[in-house]
């Protein structure tokens, strides 16, 4: 009976099917090797259709999705939704570090004009320069539009300063009003994690650069 199980039971990986998920788990931001452990067990007492559907959402994720050649946030149809809008108020543009930040704003609701998502923020010590951030595209967009104020919503962090200060400083010959958000969002934090309220109140209180 052992002997048969042996020689039927094929051998596709030398890995650990099980350690492996839990490996790629752990690579997941907010995700210690307790909680990759957990949700590998709890996927395995799933159906097969379960595990299935999360792999292909997982594939597809990366698939259909793109940048905005606008505003270069994640999006499936370009120009995004929100460039799309004719809605939306055409003389602002919210210049955030992450695609995350724009869903933080969105959701805040006081906000109806643009974006525009830099996928990060100068730091010198990490190498990151002016280059590196998605800048010259913000800067064809202000010259082919008529935006009135750019609204710098990088995080109050030391970086998130430095790169405001710098965008003020580029944008200075457009004489296009750079502002930036009022530190109701504590110094250090990230905008991600304010609430709804802080980030009105931020854009609302905003002062000239
Ligand atoms: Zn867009």
């Amino acid at each position: 009976m052992n002997d048969e199980i042996r020689e039927t039971k094929p051998v596709t990986s030398n890995r650990d099917p099980i350690q492996t998920l839990i490996e790629e788990f752990r690579k997941l931001p907010g995700i210690g090797p307790k909680s990759a452990q957990r949700l590998v067990f709890y996927l395995l007492k799933q159906p097969d259709e379960v595990t299935s559907s999360l792999a292909d959402a997982i594939v597809l994720l990366k698939k259909s999705l793109q940048l905005c050649s606008w505003c270069n946030n994640i999006t499936d149809i370009n120009p995004c939704r929100i460039c799309n809008d004719a809605t939306r108020d055409q003389r602002f543009i919210c210049v955030v570090e992450e695609p995350f930040n724009v869903i933080s704003f969105e959701k805040s609701g006081g906000y109806r004009g643009h974006y525009h998502v830099l996928h990060g923020v100068i730091s010198p010590i990490d190498g990151i320069g002016p280059d590196e951030l998605k800048i010259k595209n913000l800067l064809t967009r202000l010259s082919e539009t008529t935006v009135e104020e750019v609204i710098v919503a990088t995080n109050p962090t030391t970086d998130g300063e430095a790169t405001a200060m710098y965008l003020a400083h580029l944008l200075k010959p457009l004489e296009i009003k750079v502002s930036r958000i009022a530190l109701g969002v504590p110094f250090g934090s990230d905008i991600e994690y304010a609430d709804s309220m802080t980030l009105s109140r931020s854009l609302s209180g905003r002062t000239v650069l």
